[in-house]
């Protein structure tokens, strides 16, 4: 295996490794977790997170379980269990782990843990760790004080402990309404002066008469997420707790909770240790939940799957793959320095991954009808073409060529710009261009169509039958220009839809800027082009190189054998222009 490229957890936990930090009996040393909440679809943000933690498991022979952080039942449904579960296993990743011990299913909710959570709370209680408050959320906000500005107790911060246990039991009973009570925790005599506002009794039980997804109406209190978490990581025995840097503030919290239940005798040591690296950034998207959420309402792109979005969905609808994302989360590295990643560092990772992988085909997006005057009427003559220049033993396409084929608009001009190699126009005494049309005859342009409108409706040419390539003749053309095309009467008609980036701003959210105002008219546009005969056989996710355009995927919805839909996942050169 090649050597691991170091970042900082990576020497963490080889330190681990050689110090034997997490030896147990009957468990991996390195057992991490992938923690999502289910209430929207994963984007490339998380993505790196799973490229994390599964990629450290896999790296260093552990485990990584994937756990549904299922705790706020108001926004969480079971549609996103299963989209999250999708996207992960498309990621090329696995919470089904083959280890000595057999088969593991490493998947968790949170709301499997409701039992020994609230058994925890109670000991809380009893232990002087926690107690119920009573104040109002206006009383409980306004107490709390703020940076460089001590809090002030609750009130209700003394009450006996028997009285707060007998509260929270009456709050799981169902007695009292949302926001009545809350469970408070008690770090410290002094913990409401602290200058890390997570220390000031942080709430850890709340009242929410809800339907939960996969509890139903068993529970009508939840825990809340910074107490759940530290719980469900030791419950499942994770030894690097992975999270994003604004995480760092809640260490402490994560720490004294689960040092409070091990004296406790709810967990052995050495407990779970939180680890925070900075969030991956990509310019030209958004990947705020409630953002991308408004994308899709408001019908500015059409669904989670859009091409167009940065969810994994839509990526992968896009014709992204899995093994470009990898690259990227590993390229990007692994930093505590918050930054931003430049969209083209994923652009990149797709065409390395997908330049040996994709066949190549000829596709003309824009097309324009190109005559052979002298090519013979009904006949045609079989060419060929590697299936992959760099790897000849893919072996040839073949495909015909004939008296009227299809060229792009852009491949001609009337009157060519200074260093125009492509098609023109006898003018004057000069004669027309000289290209080749690759694959096939040197052509020279003899002239053009125009329909009443003065647009170019066919351009015209001769061949010369001793130039073909591949030929012995063919060495006697020296030529610029080199062209792609189809034969006219064998071309496959499809709709491409080129896609490109959704927004013109490299940060178009950033400091409260309204993303809406930087949306990329150009990120979508349809064309019904003509392809290399064969393409009506592509089969959805297949992807190819159309030469000289860029990397395509057969729509993965929308694509069927015999029509064909093709997405643009990337342009073969970094070209990018807002
Ligand atoms: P929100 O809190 O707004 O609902 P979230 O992005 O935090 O959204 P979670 O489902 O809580 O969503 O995230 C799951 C995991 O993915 C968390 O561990 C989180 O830190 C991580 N994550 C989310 N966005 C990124 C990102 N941009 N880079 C790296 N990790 C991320
Ligand atoms: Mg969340
Ligand atoms: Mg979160």
């Amino acid at each position: 295996a090649p050597a691991l490229a170091p970042n900082f957890l990576r020497n963490i936990i080889e330190a681990d490794l050689a110090s034997g930090a997490h030896v147990r009996p009957g468990l991996p040393q390195v057992i991490t977790r992938f923690p999502p909440e289910p209430n929207g679809y994963l984007h490339v943000g998380h993505a790196k997170s799973i490229c994390v933690n599964f990629g450290l498991a896999r790296d260093y022979q552990g485990q990584c379980n994937l756990r549904f952080d299922d705790t706020n039942p108001a926004k969480e449904e079971q549609e996103y269990v299963d989209t999250i579960m999708d996207s992960v296993k498309w990621l090329g990743f696995d919470w089904e782990s083959k280890t000595a011990n057999g088969e593991q299913n490493n998947l968790h909710y949170a709301s499997d843990y409701f039992d020994q959570l609230y058994e925890m709370a109670e000991y809380l209680i009893t232990a002087g760790y926690a107690y119920v408050d009573s104040q109002s959320a206006e009383e409980m906000a306004a107490n709390r004080g703020n940076f460089g500005q001590a809090g002030k107790n609750s009130p209700y911060r003394d009450r006996p402990r028997e009285e707060s246990l007998a509260l929270f039991r009456a709050m799981k009973a169902g007695q009292f309404k949302d926001g009545e009570h809350i469970l408070r925790a008690k770090i410290s005599e002094d913990a409401m002066s602290s200058p890390n506002m997570n220390l000031r009794d942080p709430a850890i039980y709340r009242i929410r008469h809800a339907h939960h997804h996969r509890t139903g109406d068993a529970w009508c209190i939840y825990p809340m997420y910074d107490y759940t978490h530290p719980i469900s990581d030791a419950l499942e025995n994770i030894t690097h707790s992975i999270c994003t840097l604004e995480f760092q503030d809640h260490r402490p919290f994560y720490d004294w909770l689960l040092d409070t239940l091990s004296a406790g005798g709810f967990f052995a040591r050495p407990v779970p240790h939180q680890y925070e690296f900075s969030r991956l950034n990509l310019t030209y998207i958004v990947t705020s939940k409630r953002k991308l959420r408004q994308m899709v309402e408001e019908g500015i792109v059409d669904g989670w799957d859009d091409p167009r979005m940065p969810t994994l969905v839509g990526m992968r609808r896009r014709g992204y793959t899995p093994e470009a994302i990898q690259l990227m989360a590993e390229r990007t590295g692994v930093t505590k320095s918050d930054g931003w990643i430049d969209y083209s560092v994923l652009e990149g990772c797709l065409r390395e991954d997908l330049d040996p992988k994709a066949p190549r085909s000829v596709a003309v997006l824009r097309p324009l009808k190109l005559i052979i005057d002298n090519f013979p009427e009904g006949e045609s003559v079989e060419c060929t073409a590697p299936v992959h220049p760099h790897f000849p033993e893919r072996g040839l396409r073949t495909f015909p060529i004939s008296r009227e084929l299809w060229i792009e608009e852009d491949d001609f001009m009337e009157v060519p710009n200074k260093g125009y190699f492509r098609l023109y126009p006898p003018a004057g005494d000069k004669p027309g261009s000289r290209v080749r049309l690759r694959y096939g005859y040197v052509v020279e342009c003899t002239g053009f169509d125009k329909d009443e409108n003065g647009k170019v409706i066919a351009v015209h040419c001769t061949y010369f039958p001793d130039s073909k390539s591949g030929t012995e003749g063919s060495a006697n053309y020296k030529v610029k220009g080199n062209m792609h095309w189809v034969s006219a009467p064998t071309a496959i008609a499809a709709e491409v839809r080129l896609y490109d980036r959704l927004f013109t701003d490299p940060q178009p959210d950033a400091g409260g800027k309204d993303f809406k105002l930087a949306l990329n008219p150009l990120a979508k546009e349809v064309v019904q082009a003509w392809l290399e005969p064969g393409a009506e056989n592509a089969v959805a996710e297949q992807r190819f190189q159309f030469e000289r355009h860029g990397y395509f995927v057969a729509d993965r919805v929308d694509s069927t054998p015999g029509k064909p839909v093709f997405n643009r996942i990337v342009t073969l050169k970094d070209s990018w222009q807002p």
